[in-house]
């Protein structure tokens, strides 16, 4: 009698234990074992070029969401990198519920020959050719694989980049939303909230065609949203610059979302909440008529009324082109910060604060 009721015990304890625990992740022909973390180097190859994706997964003792982060789709957009080099000590999969699949450097190529926007590869922004294409350039080809071996996967998902070379930024958290996906919308909304940032940016959709799935996405979280999976952006850091508190705003940023979506089983934790943000769903943008010197009057982070002075433009023998103004009031998000400037470059992009 007394045996069969261990005997009982011993089969209830164990059932309820299956129903937490967890199975082995497959990725990329690996089976990484609940409570570990794997790190991958994925070849990518187009005739005779060649690069990498250096990819580390990590998988919970317990059962849980996968969350997809992408770092250095940018490859000169340092401070999510260097996050995401943090992250590898500082997410244990010991104390991990579900998967973080974390891209550590999307654009291999443009970090190492320095060099941003594009990939010098194959001259291509890699976050302007999502969802990608197997039998396309080395981007197309980076791209593809996000798409099918993270993005598909994932529950949730994290962009994170920064201010590039020239873009001196202000840095924030943006999430997708489209009134036809109201709870991916909301979910996106409160996991940007998570990551701590005092600006967040809501990037609306209504009305964009690649949301209605006949036009690409081209944008990679573009594409986690695009697939109903809530999705949102980081922007932290700027002008190629690596500065220390802001990698750390960007792994407490992760961290801190890794709570709120009980992805720890630290259960007597709570996510941390800011009381007040600044959501900004309108942007203006102002692109430049001219090839010249840009010298800007503002800096990222700075208020402007409509009709300030933002900057100006000389060709290259001191010449006034064009002196610019605010055309719109608001909060520079970001504004170019080195001389060259180019037709068609952006000069500034200010967001409306005035809801
Ligand atoms: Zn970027």
């Amino acid at each position: 009698m007394k045996l069969q009721y261990i005997f009982t015990l011993l089969m209830l304890f164990s059932s309820v234990k299956c129903l937490f625990s967890q199975s082995s992740f497959p990725f990329y022909g690996a089976s990484i074992e609940p409570g570990t973390k794997q790190h991958f180097t994925i070849p990518i190859q187009e005739g005779t070029t060649t690069t990498s994706i250096p990819i580390t997964v990590f998988h919970g003792i317990e059962k849980g969401p996968v969350l997809g982060i992408t770092a250095g789709v940018h490859g000169y957009e340092y401070p999510p990198i260097l996050a995401g080099q943090r992250l590898i000590k500082s997410i244990n999969p010991k104390l991990l519920k579900g998967t973080v699949i974390l891209v550590q450097i999307a654009s291999l190529g443009s970090f190492t020959k320095r060099s941003p926007f594009t990939n010098p590869l194959d001259n291509k922004n890699l976050n302007r050719v999502f969802p990608g294409d197997a039998k396309g350039t080395i981007s197309e080809k980076i791209a593809d694989f996000i798409t099918t071996n993270v993005i598909a996967k994932s529950d949730f998902f994290l962009d994170a980049h920064a201010g590039d070379a020239p873009e001196d930024l202000t840095s924030y958290a943006a999430y997708y939303s489209n009134t036809s996906m109201p709870e991916v919308s909301e979910k996106g909304r409160a996991m940007a909230a998570s990551l701590l940032f005092d600006h967040i940016i809501v990037f609306k959709t209504d009305g964009k065609n690649y949301v209605k799935k006949d036009e690409s996405s081209l944008y990679c979280s573009a594409e986690a949203f695009k697939r109903g999976i809530p999705s949102v952006d980081i922007e932290c850091g700027k002008l190629g610059g690596v500065e220390e508190s802001l990698v750390n705003k960007i792994e407490k940023g992760v961290l801190n979302m890794l709570l709120y979506l009980n992805m720890t089983t630290i259960s007597l934790t709570k996510a941390e909440q800011k009381d007040a943000f600044l959501y900004i769903d309108q942007r203006y943008s102002e692109e430049s008529k001219h090839n010249g010197i840009f010298y800007p009057n503002k800096k990222s982070g700075d208020y402007v009324k409509k009709g300030m002075k933002i900057g100006e433009i000389t060709d290259y023998f001191g010449r006034t082109l064009e002196t610019i103004y605010a055309k719109h009031s608001g909060l520079i998000l970001l504004i170019l910060g080195t001389p060259p400037i180019n037709k068609g470059d952006t000069i500034v992009v200010i967001g409306d604060v005035s809801k």
